[in-house]
């Protein structure tokens, strides 16, 4: 039997994560107890998702109308503000646009007060987690029941939620049969799904039917008719909005949009980027007060419905004025950024997130809505692996968001600024080092260094640090090449390539960078080696901006010159290119030349396979047959694949008749430093296990052994796990070659 009264409402415990200690805490807990049901469930969301919006041909086009809409709304919001509250009142509802979050609960209290409320039934609503709705209402008697199944296990539990669409995604069926068995009397068996499903049904159906006001969220309002959009899973929102005769709706300022017809793009993008469906199971619009028979009579005898809009603005005019933080309000909330992020499927929100707003996007809620720079901390968490940048359905550019944060951190003082002074002046160090790669090599491997690094800088003592090498790219390139002249091509119409020398691949690096001028001298492709420059990747990573910003400008000039006089620029390193055909359109701030430089910089197989492709390039008589495997395992670096570059070698590959089997993990977790250092050492590693799993039960490796990976942090972190070498595209063409 359920016994309702042992249903008790409990504050919620929100973990601290605004110093270093507290953040790293966090980490560790989610670590030890949420990873198995976290990775199990966002990577089923996502890869739902994938699923979903692949079946909508014009997705691409739905998220460009979607970002417009959006844009124009919070620019004009003033004006929507007006309209909608013209809108709502000719109806005969309410509406209080609230300034601060006080001002928000105090009406809302009010009303219950005056309206003599003792329940209140809740559906799931992050800007009411912002407000601290509950406890207020629960401070003065009034009991507020959650409605969402999600919602109710987290009130049940005293916990926060951990991800916007499913906020108790961290929690296991079991360990939920396990608190309600803790929490309630009941002779229930309580193992299946369907079974605590039913048991917290028959708990809320009575919570329903006894409500004296229901407390909504809104996915969207339309200013011209005051309808809102409410999607859901699983019915309550509508039992919640109508089943009582009173109904307060609280939005964020962010939410409304000009026009009702507009809700169809986002029913689209929310239903497919949010869950994987075509639709979600209840799409509701309503336009309260509604006409609808009011059931809770008891409650309410004088048989009106009443509705109050509560808009609420708690900073979010302010983060219209800032041109980083303008961007969240863009966010639809659909989860799409958490779903498809490696070290959010990891640690979830409880470590990723501040005290409502999680993941990527979360700290620019966070800091938009508390004021508060120290609370979003978390936001260090985003490794810029730039994997969720393809999935938001409004396009936002949340690695930017938070590298835009770091640098906040890191001017308030309140950053490790002497690990973000070595990770983001890594160009100068390696030169250093560089001059006696002998003596650097050996001080770095002595456990005494390993301490000292770690303690002084926070790289991790288990990690390998990259080897320095003092026969730089430069220098093997001239070496090489005095043994070796250019040829002038005789393949294809290509006017030749330029390898660009990034810091990495010419000092730590360097076989990378001449498999690839080898290879393109085999193939008679003309190639030659740029300067060395830092290009403002290390830079960029640790939020140092202006930094990058000033190095992206220097390397753009110069490579432009190059592009004009007819050449390509080939980049092996693929963090490097990901900034020349993505971050650097902020960077440096030149549409004209970013477009130039993203059209005409190309992954080295990328390349290759695009000749191959437009019939300019046959390699017949140019591969030894007898080195071709059947088959091989391939990894595509995380932004390889959100530049649209990660299936190329795989592509090449095939097309020379091997078959190649690709990994599915979003990124290796090491994400460039962000595996070296101390705090997330373990995230890494448990990140990187799942790819390393994938590999030694694949049946390519079982077979061939090959295993290609196209970053050097990827590499590193496959490299020890397993006993074969981890090769680049290019070294593993080169090794098929003639
Ligand atoms: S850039 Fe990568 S780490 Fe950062 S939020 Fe996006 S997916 Fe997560
Ligand atoms: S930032 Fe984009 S992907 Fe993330 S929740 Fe918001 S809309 Fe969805």
């Amino acid at each position: 039997m359920v016994n309702i009264n042992d249903y008790i409402i409990h504050p919620r415990q929100v973990a601290d994560k605004s110093s270093k200690d507290s953040l790293c805490m966090a980490i560790k807990l989610a670590l030890d107890v949420e990873t198995d049901a976290l990775r199990l469930n966002t990577q089923t969301f996502n890869t739902n998702r994938y699923k979903a919006v692949k079946k909508l041909d014009d997705y691409e086009k739905l998220k460009d109308r979607a970002r417009l809409i959006k844009e124009k709304s919070i620019e004009n919001l003033e004006q929507l503000i007006l309209k909608l509250t013209l809108a709502v009142k000719a109806r005969g509802g309410n509406v209080f646009l609230a300034e601060t979050k006080d001002d928000a609960v105090n009406y809302i209290k009010n009303i219950c007060i005056s309206r003599k409320a003792k329940l209140v039934v809740k559906s799931k609503s992050i800007t009411t987690e912002e407000i601290g709705l509950n406890s207020v209402l629960e401070k003065v008697g009034i009991e507020v029941a959650e409605t969402d199944l999600a919602e109710f296990i987290l009130q049940v539990s005293k916990e926060q939620p951990s991800h916007n669409v499913a906020p108790a995604i961290h929690r296991s069926r079991e360990s939920i049969s396990e608190l309600f068995k803790k929490n309630f009397t009941t002779d229930k068996k309580l193992d299946t799904g369907e079974e605590l499903t039913e048991f917290a049904r028959d708990i809320l159906r009575q919570k329903f039917l006894l409500a004296d006001i229901g407390i909504s969220g809104a996915n969207l309002i339309a200013a011209d008719e005051g309808a809102i959009l409410l999607v859901e899973s699983e019915g309550n929102i509508r039992l919640t909005t109508q089943l009582p005769a009173i109904h307060i709706a609280v939005a964020g300022i962010e939410k409304i949009i000009e026009r009702k017809k507009d809700f169809g793009i986002f029913i689209e993008l929310l239903a497919a980027s949010g869950t994987g469906q075509p639709l979600t199971s209840y799409t509701n619009i309503i336009e309260p007060p509604t006409s609808f028979p009011i059931f809770n009579l008891n409650r309410r005898k004088d048989n009106q419905r009443e509705f109050h809009l509560v808009l609420i603005n708690n900073g979010r005019l302010n983060m219209r004025m800032d041109k980083d933080l303008k961007e969240a309000l863009y966010c639809i909330r659909c989860s799409a950024c958490m779903n498809s992020c490696a070290n959010f499927q990891t640690v979830g929100g409880h470590a990723f997130g501040g005290e409502c707003y999680v993941g990527g996007i979360g700290g620019a809620w966070t800091i938009g809505t508390t004021g508060d720079l120290e609370k979003a901390r978390f936001a260090e968490l985003c490794s810029s692996c730039c994997r969720c940048v393809p999935n938001c359905p409004v396009k936002i550019d949340i690695p930017r968001l938070n590298t835009a944060i770091k640098h906040r951190l890191l001017q308030a003082g309140k950053s490790f600024s002497l690990q973000k002074k070595f990770f983001g002046n890594f160009s100068k160090l390696v030169g250093y080092a560089s001059i006696f790669p002998g003596i650097s090599n050996w001080i770095s491997s002595l456990d005494v260094s390993k301490n000292l690094m770690e303690k002084i800088v926070g790289v991790d003592k288990r990690r390998r640090l990259p080897k320095f090498i003092g026969q730089t790219l430069l220098k093997q390139y001239q070496s090489y090449r005095k043994n070796n002249p250019l040829k002038i091509s005789s393949t294809g119409s290509t006017n030749g390539v330029v390898l660009f020398a990034d810091v990495y691949t010419n000092y730590n690096n360097p076989m990378v960078g001449m498999a690839t001028i080898k290879v393109f001298d085999k193939l008679g492709i003309p190639a030659i080696l740029s300067k060395a420059l830092s290009e403002g990747r290390a830079a960029q990573s640790q939020g140092l901006i202006e930094k990058a910003e000033k190095e992206a400008k220097i390397v753009a000039a110069y490579l432009e010159n190059i592009i004009d006089n007819g050449k390509s620029i080939i980049v092996v390193e693929p963090s490097v290119l990901a900034l020349f055909r993505y971050d650097y359109e902020k960077l440096i701030n030149n549409d004209k030349l970013f477009e130039k430089l993203s059209m005409h910089s190309f992954d080295p197989i990328e390349f290759l396979n695009k000749m191959m492709h437009d019939e300019q390039l046959n390699l017949t008589g140019k591969i030894k047959l007898e080195n071709i495997p059947e088959n091989i395992f391939y990894h595509a670096h995380c932004q390889m694949k959100t530049i649209g570059a990660g299936s190329a070698a795989a592509d090449f590959f095939r097309r020379i008749g091997i078959e190649v089997e690709e990994s599915n993990v979003e990124c290796c977790g090491m994400a460039g430093s962000f595996g070296y250092k101390k705090k997330y050492y373990e995230i890494s590693k448990s990140i990187g296990n799942e790819l390393i799993k994938q590999i030694k039960y694949s049946d390519s490796f079982k077979s061939s052994k090959i295993v290609i990976a196209s970053g050097t942090s990827c590499r590193e972190q496959i490299t020890g796990e397993i006993d074969n070498p981890v090769y680049h595209p290019i070294e593993f063409l080169e090794i098929l070659l003639k």
